[in-house]
Parts: C-alpha cells; sequence; structure tokens
C-alpha cells in the first residue's frame, strides 16, 4: 500500500454503541494496526434532532475499555481535528458553496407540503417519485428561477436546502473491497440534501469533506451505508478530489425477520448487545462489562462474527488478530443467530 492507511470510526452520537458499532471500529482498528496505520475517531453529530447526551463519552469509554482506543480522537490532534463536526461547521459552508459556484449542487426551496404532493401525485399514477432530472423543472429550484430571485428570497430569510445535481443516464461501475464490483444507475438516484439554511450540512456533504481533510484512505463501516456509495464517489468527483477506498461490512442480523439486531433481540435471546451497561430514565441496558465478560472475550466474539482466518483457530488475542486480519476474508454474508441450535451462522440473502 503506497498511501498511509489513515482509517476512522464516525459514529453518530445517537445512543448508546451497540455490538454492530462496535466491530466497525474493530475492523477499522485491526486494519490500522496491520498497516502501519492510524484509526482515529470522528464524532459526527450533525444532526442535532438525533444528539443524545452522553453518547460521546460512552463512545470513547467503550473503545477504551475494549483496548481498541483510536489514537486520533476529539481534540488530540491539531492538523486534522476537531474530530467533532458540530465543532467544524464553517468549513462545511465553504464547500456548499463551492458546489453551488461549479454548478454542481443547486439551492431547493420546496416545502415539506409541495413535496408530498409531488409524492403523491406520482403514486397516484402508480410511479415513484425522484426529485432528481425527472422532475426538475416541477420543483422549486435555483435550476428554474433566476439568480436574482434566489437571492431575494434567500436575503428574506426563506428556508431552503442545497441539493447535489446528480448526473444524469450514468451506470457508475463501482469497488468495494468486500462486495466487489457493485453498479449504481445514476438515474435512480435522488438529488440528496447536502446543506440546510440552519447552517447546517447533512451527513453525506460532511462525511465526505471530512474524509477527504482528514486523508481517510479507506472508508471501512457497516453496510446499510452501501446505498449512500454512489454519491460520496460522485461527490468527490464533483470536488476534483480521489475518493479513498470502500469496505462495506455485512450486518449483525435480527434472529428472526429483517434487519440489524437490536437491544430488544438481545434481551430476548439473554445476551447485552452493547459492551457498557446504558442507563436513561426509562431504566437500565445491560452491558458486558456488567454482565462481568473480560473485554478480550468480547473483542474474540466479534471478529469471529464477520471473520475468519481461514483455519478452525478460536481463540485470538488483540495481536493475534491484527496479525492475522484480512479485509479479503471477511464474509459477505450477515451474522445472525439462530435462536434453536443456540448458535451464530451467516446469513444468505
Ligand atoms: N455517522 C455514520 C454512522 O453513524 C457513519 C457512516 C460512515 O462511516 O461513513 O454510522
Amino acid at each position: 500500500m503506497s498511501k498511509q492507511v489513515r482509517v476512522r470510526f464516525a459514529p453518530s452520537p445517537t445512543g448508546p454503541l451497540h455490538i454492530g458499532g462496535v466491530r466497525t471500529a474493530l475492523f477499522n482498528y485491526l486494519f490500522a494496526k496491520k498497516n502501519n496505520g492510524v484509526f482515529y475517531l470522528r464524532i459526527e453529530d450533525t444532526d442535532q434532532t438525533r444528539f443524545v447526551p452522553g453518547a460521546e463519552a460512552y463512545i470513547m469509554e467503550a473503545l477504551e475499555w475494549l483496548g481498541i482506543a483510536p489514537e486520533e480522537t476529539v481534540g488530540k490532534n491539531e492538523k486534522f481535528g476537531p474530530y467533532r463536526q458540530s465543532d467544524r461547521k464553517e468549513i462545511y459552508q465553504s464547500y456548499a458553496d463551492q458546489l453551488i459556484n461549479s454548478g454542481w449542487a443547486y439551492y431547493a426551496f420546496d416545502t415539506p407540503e409541495a413535496l408530498d404532493a409531488h409524492r403523491k401525485q406520482h403514486e397516484a399514477e402508480g410511479k415513484t417519485f425522484i426529485y432528481n432530472h425527472h422532475n426538475r423543472e416541477k420543483l422549486d429550484t435555483s435550476l428554474v428561477i433566476s439568480a436574482d430571485e434566489v437571492a431575494k428570497r434567500i436575503a428574506n430569510g426563506e428556508h431552503y436546502v442545497i441539493r447535489f445535481k446528480t448526473p444524469v443516464d450514468e451506470t457508475l461501475h463501482l469497488k468495494d473491497i468486500i462486495r466487489g464490483d457493485v453498479k449504481f444507475e445514476t438515474n435512480l438516484l435522488d438529488d440528496k440534501v447536502l446543506f440546510k439554511s440552519d447552517g447546517m450540512p447533512t451527513y453525506h456533504l460532511a462525511n465526505i469533506v471530512d474524509d477527504h481533510l482528514m486523508e481517510t484512505s479507506h472508508v471501512i463501516r457497516g453496510e446499510e451505508w452501501l446505498p449512500s456509495m454512489p454519491l460520496h464517489v460522485l461527490l468527490y468527483r464533483a470536488f476534483g478530489w480521489d475518493a479513498p477506498e470502500f469496505a462495506h461490512l455485512p450486518l449483525i442480523l435480527k434472529p428472526i425477520g429483517n434487519g440489524k439486531l437490536s437491544k430488544r433481540d438481545g434481551d430476548k435471546l439473554g445476551f447485552p448487545v452493547f459492551p457498557l451497561e446504558w442507563k436513561t430514565e426509562e431504566g437500565i441496558s445491560s452491558g458486558y462489562r456488567e454482565k462481568g465478560f473480560f473485554p478480550e472475550a468480547v473483542i474474540n466474539f466479534l471478529a469471529l462474527l464477520g471473520w475468519n482466518d481461514g483455519t478452525d483457530k478460536e481463540l485470538f488475542s488483540l495481536e493475534e488478530l491484527v496479525e492475522s486480519f484480512d479485509l479479503n476474508r471477511v464474509h459477505k454474508s450477515g451474522a445472525k443467530f439462530d435462536p434453536e441450535k443456540n448458535k451464530w451462522f451467516n446469513h444468505q440473502y
């Protein structure tokens, strides 16, 4: 690998860290250590409506307890930090302006009611409403109104968002280290919101601007973010930046039904889904630490839920995991618990 490996764990502080998130952090940690790289922590807290007090401290404490604390974290690196996105608002604003000026983004003034009406009208015609070139001429955007009018409406304090102008009629052939070749049609993508008039970027803009500025070499994250990959790659292109490499990790699934394993599933099966206890007014959710588990055991368990070294070996120290870790051996399918057999298996979708 020619470039210095820099990987990050980038949780949104919306609650306690789930074991799925811990496993993402662990795989980033192992990949960094294996490649003499750096593992850093970035708190993605631009969505203030979902902010949960105490979650950031919980995440740091949990990673510390597990022995996989990042070497760069909030307040620890002057060159790249701060690593809390709410402390970096001005940075994102200038990049949103850059995209407007280069024609890769535009202002949109549609109200929630107007968008709802468009959606309903499409439904009535048996179609799905996609906010992109299919509908652009009917929407209330700077693509169809004059620059003067736009300036006036912004000056009047009208609410707006900045949306990405998705290219039309393109098939993106992308590479994911775990998934292999993946294909996306740009015509099926919405023109996603990048920035809001309250001065806050959305996850997409903040995430890719930071990955670029913080020199992230590999984005290793949960599979739920795979649908965001085409937009992210297009954003790198729009800025004229090289994109990092991507690896989307399969999920830890619900034992029955679809989706990610939740706290309730854990309660039913009798194991915690949080590393540490989480106390709220509604009650206490148990954690592995308080149940008396050793952090090494939790790490070992989580590593083997999504990866193996190609042998039957089942007990690994953290050092051994670093030594044998290889992203190419991460499973492609999600891990699922079979309550009848009382064991985990790899679920084929
Ligand atoms: N903030 C996102 C999350 O909460 C991070 C996604 C990513 O790693 O790009 O999972």
